[in-house]
């Protein structure tokens, strides 16, 4: 799986930002093993958003000194930022743990 997972590099790019292409172009491994596939990137992501979201907030109130809501505002737009590379490396992992190689 040393092949590009998305066809387009750029996570923020506006067009075809979670496309990817049918198998890896180096080894053949097949990218969409059954339909909907995907669907179970989202438990990757699950446990990564929780850790994320618990670090921001100790970031944003114990160390930046912000209060509990504007922490929460802050971690929340944060997330929002990050949703894009979260749910590309959630997939990679995702189709890691039931690649054939
Ligand atoms: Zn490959």
């Amino acid at each position: 799986m040393e092949g590009d997972l998305f066809l387009n590099k750029n996570p923020y790019s506006s067009k075809g930002m979670f496309d990817m292409p049918a198998r890896c172009p180096v080894c053949g491994q097949d990218f969409q093993i059954e339909p909907g596939f995907y669907l179970g990137a989202m438990w990757v992501s699950y446990p990564i958003v929780i850790a994320l979201i618990i670090a921001f907030i100790a970031l944003a109130h114990f160390v930046m000194g912000l209060h509990m809501l504007a922490s929460f505002l802050f971690a929340t737009v944060l997330l929002i930022l990050l949703c894009p590379p979260l749910i590309r490396y959630s997939r990679a992992i995702y189709l890691n743990i039931f690649a054939e190689v």
